[in-house]
């Protein structure tokens, strides 16, 4: 099948395939739209099971880049890169030297970041070769932090809107998945004197979060069934779906994972379960906020207060949904295409 007659192709402006054959590098390079600035979006490395699986995947996630840039208020596009392979198995510093090399080859239309099977240490020797790796060691690092941030603030927005909370002493918080952005999330949460419960497959996550005082801990099949104030999805996409719908006791759901809902039609199960989800890509752009501010004037405290504006972009997300009798993730869909389509007829 052809890129242009995909259906996750919606009107990308460049998709770049690149093989290298002394490292054995294999990887895409999709450019969604840059109406308000270069492209900006993270690196994947994965074995993917087949070429096709890897372009809808870059397809996918670049135009959810735009979106993310734009409801962030930031002056950058959407794009995104896969590395086809397995990085336990395949990741060298010549295949990342290749990849570095194939970014700088589209002279700034693109700029990356770290994303699932990346490090800071793979974006420092990209950075050998390239300026347009970010999140390296010198300059932003890893953006999870800024992300707890994000979705931390996000949840209060939430609460604040669904149960008219200006705190979140008391509040119980379900969280799933406690790994780089679950782990900060939750000392956030209990410092606001959140009620936790948790889970992770992995039982060291569970006993370094678990001497958090008062946090219980569940198994991972079981966390979405807890009765709690809000859900907070933190570890992989899709987790709310058929089954887990019906299944949830809680009035809110906001975290860090990425496409949280399975098909867009969860988002309006969720609504008329009369359950509040917080659009996954409006709360969790800490990390974009922190990588696009790389640079010789980069300040942690900069960008940290930069994302509190995730707080007040959600609440007028939720305001014109009720307004609307719409669904948040809706609005935000539309406010995002009105930001980068408007600068698109500005500059005709
Ligand atoms: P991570 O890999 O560090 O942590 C994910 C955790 O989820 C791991 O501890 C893993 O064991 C756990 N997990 C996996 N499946 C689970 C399950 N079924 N039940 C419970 N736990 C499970 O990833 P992260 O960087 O913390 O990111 C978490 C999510 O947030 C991902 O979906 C990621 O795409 C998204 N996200 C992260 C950032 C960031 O800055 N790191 C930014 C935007 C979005």
């Amino acid at each position: 099948m052809s890129v242009f007659s995909r259906p996750d192709f919606d009107n990308h402006e460049e998709v770049v395939f690149h093989h290298d054959r002394a490292s054995g590098l294999k990887a895409i390079i999709a450019v969604h739209n840059r109406n308000l600035g270069p492209a900006l979006g993270g690196c994947r490395m994965w074995p993917y099971e087949s070429d096709d699986e890897a372009i809808d995947d870059v397809l996918r996630l670049s135009k959810g880049m735009t979106y993310k840039a734009a409801m962030a208020g930031l002056d950058f596009g959407g794009g995104k890169s896969v590395i086809i392979g397995d990085p336990h198995r395949d990741k060298n510093d010549a295949l990342v030297l290749a990849m570095g090399r194939f970014i700088d080859s589209l002279n700034g239309r693109y700029h990356s970041g770290e994303d699932v099977g990346m490090t800071v240490g793979d974006m420092d020797v990209m950075r050998r070769v390239t300026p347009y790796a970010h999140g390296v060691s010198d300059g932003s690092g890893n953006p999870s932090p800024a992300t707890a941030w994000g979705v931390f603030l996000g949840i209060k927005a939430a609460v604040k809107h669904r149960l008219d909370r200006e705190d979140l002493d008391g509040v119980s918080v379900a969280v799933q998945g406690l790994g780089s952005v679950g782990q900060s999330l939750c000392e956030y949460l209990c410092q606001a004197g959140a009620k936790l419960t948790v889970a992770d497959i992995d039982p060291a996550r569970v006993r370094d979060v678990q001497q958090a005082p008062g946090a219980i801990a569940v198994g991972a099949s079981e966390i979405h069934r807890v009765a709690a104030d809000v859900f907070a999805p933190c570890a992989l996409g899709a987790g709310l779906n058929d089954e887990t719908i019906p299944e949830l006791q809680t009035m809110i759901v906001a975290g860090s994972a990425n496409n949280q809902l399975a098909e867009s039609r969860h988002g309006l199960v969720l609504k008329e379960r009369g359950i509040l989800y917080a659009p996954d890509y409006v709360i969790n752009a800490g990390g974009v906020i922190d990588i696009a501010a790389e640079g010789p004037d980069y300040s942690t405290a900069q960008v940290m207060k930069r994302v509190e504006g995730i707080y007040d972009t959600l609440m007028q997300v939720f305001a014109r949904a009720s307004v609307e009798d719409s669904m948040p993730e809706i609005v935000a869909d539309r406010m995002a295409e009105a930001r980068f389509m408007g600068a698109a007829r500005q500059a005709a």
